[in-house]
């Protein structure tokens, strides 16, 4: 067994990875790079698309009460109107005279000082912020040929409002009843002030948002319903317990409106911070809309009953999930006498399921079977074939993407038919016949997984 070295993760560490092993690039960089703005390489798209499908899979496939939505992106700006988004979806910002820097009133302890570093805004006697005024975080956008105040519309900040705004269309043609969901995964914007800290918060993010309609009586039982349901998620998933925790709200912290709101927050290595927020928003959307809309949206029952659903929201974006998988599998060991880094991702995370390996790649048939095995298993899974370079940096270039298992060609295997199959956390290798590592891989998917740094 290698030897344990917890190395604390540090944000430059994931940061260097993600660019080394093309997870993610500083978007249109060429240029200087857009603040807070992200662009993902091949292991960030085959990463994110394993999480969307993970959520998707949980909210909608296995479960008989929560339907699909693709709402488009630009929405009448009377949405935003109605949900309070135009009044009110602002942070209060404060500029310094000194540093020229702004900052979020609210999160000055999350910032550093521009001329100090290692002390947070106004901490200093240089510092010299103005009060704090209101910003609002929407994008502003044109729609059509006229530029006039009649063709202002924004690019949606949260998926939310699309799903409200289809609550009747849903409620009729899919025949739904409370307690329902509608789940939707797409982009947000928010054109947000502090930028930094990686994917934790870009300008343009992946949402995924389910809202659950309860009668309102329901509403407190679903709200602690989908806390539990969405922290055992990423229990599930191999997320440590350890640096997951539930934070609930206090009153002074809520959106009017709402009666209850949880983080489930990850510590990350910024701090403590929300990955998921879990809301019970009453009925304030559906009134809004049905308000400005002049649309009732409301159940009514066969037996006549009516009433306005209360909503339960679970909303979390693909970007800081994504961000807390990799501060939780970033390893650094030494096994023997060599330094090794490893992503201990949950197989069905990472990005890359096994990699075939010929161990000579020079030797015709070492090649021709590891090419047969890779085409063999490529048409189920996402597996990678390589056979450039020494094989120990072949299986370190694969820990650092987080590949579970590799499988090894060598000389036995034109000997017996049978290959090595290499685990990424504990290292040990164990012979397969090579018929068989279809139906082993296959298996392997299905085993429950927990990090060897769980303890
Ligand atoms: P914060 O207080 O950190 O700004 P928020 O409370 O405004 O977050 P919500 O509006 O509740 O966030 O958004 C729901 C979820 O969407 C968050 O829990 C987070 O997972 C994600 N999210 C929000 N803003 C961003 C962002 N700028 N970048 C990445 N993900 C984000």
């Amino acid at each position: 067994m290698p030897e344990a070295a917890e190395t604390p993760v540090t944000m430059d560490k994931i940061v260097s990875l993600c660019r080394r092993r093309g997870f993610v690039f500083p978007s249109s960089e060429i240029y200087g790079g857009l603040g807070s703005t992200y662009d993902y390489g091949h292991y960030g798209v085959l990463t994110k698309a394993n999480i969307r499908s993970l959520w998707l899979r949980s909210m909608v496939q296995e479960r008989d009460d929560i339907v699909a939505l693709d709402s488009a992106v630009i929405l009448n700006p009377r949405v935003w109107e109605a949900s309070g988004h135009v009044s009110g979806f602002s942070d209060p910002l404060v500029d310094c005279r000194t540093c020229k820097l702004r900052f979020r009133a609210d999160k000055l302890e999350d910032a550093s000082c521009g001329r100090k570093p290692s002390r947070h805004p106004g901490e200093t006697p240089d510092c010299d912020l103005t009060e704090p005024r209101q910003f609002n975080l929407m994008f502003k956008t044109q729609v059509g040929a006229m530029e006039d105040a009649s063709s202002v519309a924004y690019l949606r900040p949260e998926t939310a409002q699309g799903i409200f705004v289809n609550f009747k269309n849903v409620l009729q043609l899919a025949r739904r009843k409370p307690p329902f969901g509608i789940a939707q995964v797409g982009k947000s914007f928010r054109n947000e002030i502090t930028p930094g800290n990686f994917l934790f918060r870009m300008r343009e993010f992946e949402q995924m948002e389910m809202e659950f309609f309860v009668p309102p009586d329901q509403a407190e039982r679903w709200y602690r319903y989908w806390i539990e349901e969405r922290l055992n998620w990423y229990l599930d998933l191999g997320l440590r317990e350890s640096n997951l925790r539930v934070r609930e709200h206090t009153p002074e912290e809520r959106s009017h409106y709402s009666s209850g709101t949880s983080d489930i927050e990850y510590r990350y290595p910024i701090g403590w911070q929300e990955l998921e927020g879990v809301a019970n928003r009453g009925d304030f959307d559906l009134t809004q809309h049905t308000l400005h809309s002049g649309t009732k949206l409301e159940y009514v029952g066969p037996d006549g009953e009516r009433y306005t659903p209360h909503v339960i929201e679970p909303a979390v974006s693909i970007d800081r999930i994504l961000l807390a998988f990799l501060c939780d599998g970033y390893d650094e060991e030494v096994v023997g006498e060599r330094e090794r880094t490893v992503l201990r991702l949950h197989p069905k995370i990472a990005p890359v399921k096994a990699a075939v390996l010929p161990l000579i790649p020079r030797n015709e048939e070492m090649a021709s079977r590891a090419r047969n095995l890779f085409e063999e298993l490529r048409r189920h899974h996402v597996v990678e074939h390589d056979d450039s370079g020494q094989i120990g940096r072949r299986y370190r270039r694969q820990d650092e993407i987080g590949t579970p298992w590799a499988f090894t060609i060598d000389e036995q295997t034109l000997e017996d038919d049978t290959v090595t199959v290499r685990d990424r956390d504990t290292l040990a290798q164990e012979r397969l016949p090579i018929s068989g590592v279809r139906a082993w891989l296959d298996e392997a998917l299905e085993r429950p997984w927990r990090s060897p740094k769980a303890g």
